[in-house]
């Protein structure tokens, strides 16, 4: 390495706990946020959108809402939505591939400076760092398989940045999806604009109600929100300011303030100081107590494990769930009333969504680390023997995953 910078205005997020302060800002705010819900349909009264249906992924029940207007902003899944009232929204899906490491290998980001490439960016992200990522268009949003090459490459490239990407445990890779909006140019990947764009459909289209925000980036979703959100409003005749730039999101101090000082609130007590020992926790890796996890058991946007994960971070660390699981899984026997065989089918489906990250980082240590995690779930739990036991009860079939509309089949390529 020949010179490095310091940036001290460079920061980074955590997407998860970016959204959740949203959500629960909004919430407290008087919004209902349904989770596992997709617009799958609108009614319409001639040129005006009058409200949208709705379907729970989970149950496949089917709702409507009654509105005075839609903002669309389904990211890659735009023009689809856009689509479903007879409006083009050119929004193109650019997969991009994430590597999990075991460790938190600073304390900052670290890209490499060069012009943006696979494998040149390390975050941190609380106990573990991420390795990204890559660039590809995709047919469709769901369609995001992640490539042995891909892992490779990135892993090779990162390490000629920061040493520790080898010696680290690569724990889990995963894909997710940009929304790019296309301006129309022949542009690839990286090459295409990040920037964002209100479409207001009853100029464009003439279907009244209508708003899609497309493109952006994270950095942006604030300013995208308040352009968005200002149209709305004046169409609706509200002459309010738009006070989101001047709002901080997370302005009351919820215990998602307290998740982001949690290593430090619990300390390390000294051996043989007399102090109190550290109480048990639900998840050693991600430093997770039951009493951090107690709320979102009893709230009803959250319908599976993989929810208070996202909530909690509960899985997410170097063990990637193998001992947390089946605490988790016991919660929802003794907080939901669950009975054991519901409680194991929902640990097995929790387990299923860790697997799909671990499956793609399949060598040297984090081999052993997956032997070591379906010896305890197979040998010591009995899961798979438990599931086939349980298999032909019915009521265990619930709560599963979400199953999600078929992804076309000239999409899947
Ligand atoms: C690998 C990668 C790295 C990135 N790095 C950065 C970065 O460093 N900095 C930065 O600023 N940005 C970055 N981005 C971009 C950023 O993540 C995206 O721009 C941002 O997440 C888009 O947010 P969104 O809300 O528009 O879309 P999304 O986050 O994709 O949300 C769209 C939501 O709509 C839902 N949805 C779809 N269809 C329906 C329906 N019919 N009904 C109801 N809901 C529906 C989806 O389930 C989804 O939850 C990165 C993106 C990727 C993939």
């Amino acid at each position: 390495m020949r010179t490095a910078f310091w940036l001290p205005e460079d920061g980074h997020l955590d997407p998860f706990f970016l959204v959740l302060a949203n959500t629960e800002s909004a919430r407290r705010r008087g919004a209902r946020v349904m989770t596992y819900t997709e617009v799958v349909g609108f009614s319409r009264a001639g040129d005006r959108v009058t409200g949208v249906r709705l379907r729970d992924v989970m149950s496949g029940a089917e709702t409507a809402i009654a509105c005075q207007a839609v903002i669309n902003a389904t990211g890659a899944w735009s023009g689809l939505v856009a689509r479903l009232l007879g409006v083009e929204v050119r929004v193109v899906p650019v997969k991009g591939v994430m590597v999990v490491l075991s460790h938190r290998l600073a304390h900052a980001a670290i890209n490499r400076c060069h012009k943006p490439g696979d494998g040149d960016i390390v975050v941190p992200a609380l106990s573990v760092a991420i390795l990204g990522t890559t660039s590809a268009k995709v047919p469709h949003p769901e369609v995001l398989p992640i490539e042995w090459d891909e892992v490779r490459r990135m892993i090779e490239e990162g390490a000629l940045m920061l040493d520790g990407v080898t010696t680290a445990r690569a724990m889990r890779a995963y894909a997710g999806v940009r929304p790019l909006y296309d301006l129309g140019a022949e542009a690839e990947g990286r090459e295409m604009s990040r920037n964002f764009a209100v479409i207001d459909h009853e100029v464009r289209d003439g279907v009244k109600g209508l708003t899609s925000i497309v493109g952006g980036k994270v950095t942006t979703y604030r300013l995208m929100a308040e352009r968005v959100v200002d149209l709305v409003a004046r169409r609706l005749g509200v002459r309010n300011p738009c006070t989101t730039a001047d709002v901080p999101i997370s302005d009351h101090d919820d215990s998602l303030d307290q998740l982001r000082h949690r290593p430090a609130q619990l300390g390390v007590p000294k051996p043989h100081s007399g102090e109190h020992p550290l109480e048990p926790l639900l998840c050693e890796c991600e430093m997770v107590r039951p009493r951090d996890a107690a709320p979102w058991f009893a709230d009803p946007a959250v319908r599976t494990l993989e929810d208070v994960r996202r909530r909690t971070r509960a899985g997410m660390g170097p063990c990637q769930a193998a001992i947390c699981s089946y605490r988790l899984a016991a919660r929802l026997v003794t907080d939901r009333g669950l009975d054991g065989s519901q409680a194991t089918r929902a640990m097995a489906d929790f387990l299923e969504t860790r697997w799909r990250g671990v499956r793609h980082v399949f060598w040297g240590s984090q081999l052993r680390q997956a032997q070591v995690g379906t010896g305890l779930q197979m040998e010591l739990f009995n899961l798979d023997r438990q599931l086939a036991i349980d298999g032909d009860r019915p009521e265990t079939r619930e709560p599963r995953l979400p199953s999600r509309r078929p992804v076309p089949a000239e999409a899947r390529g």
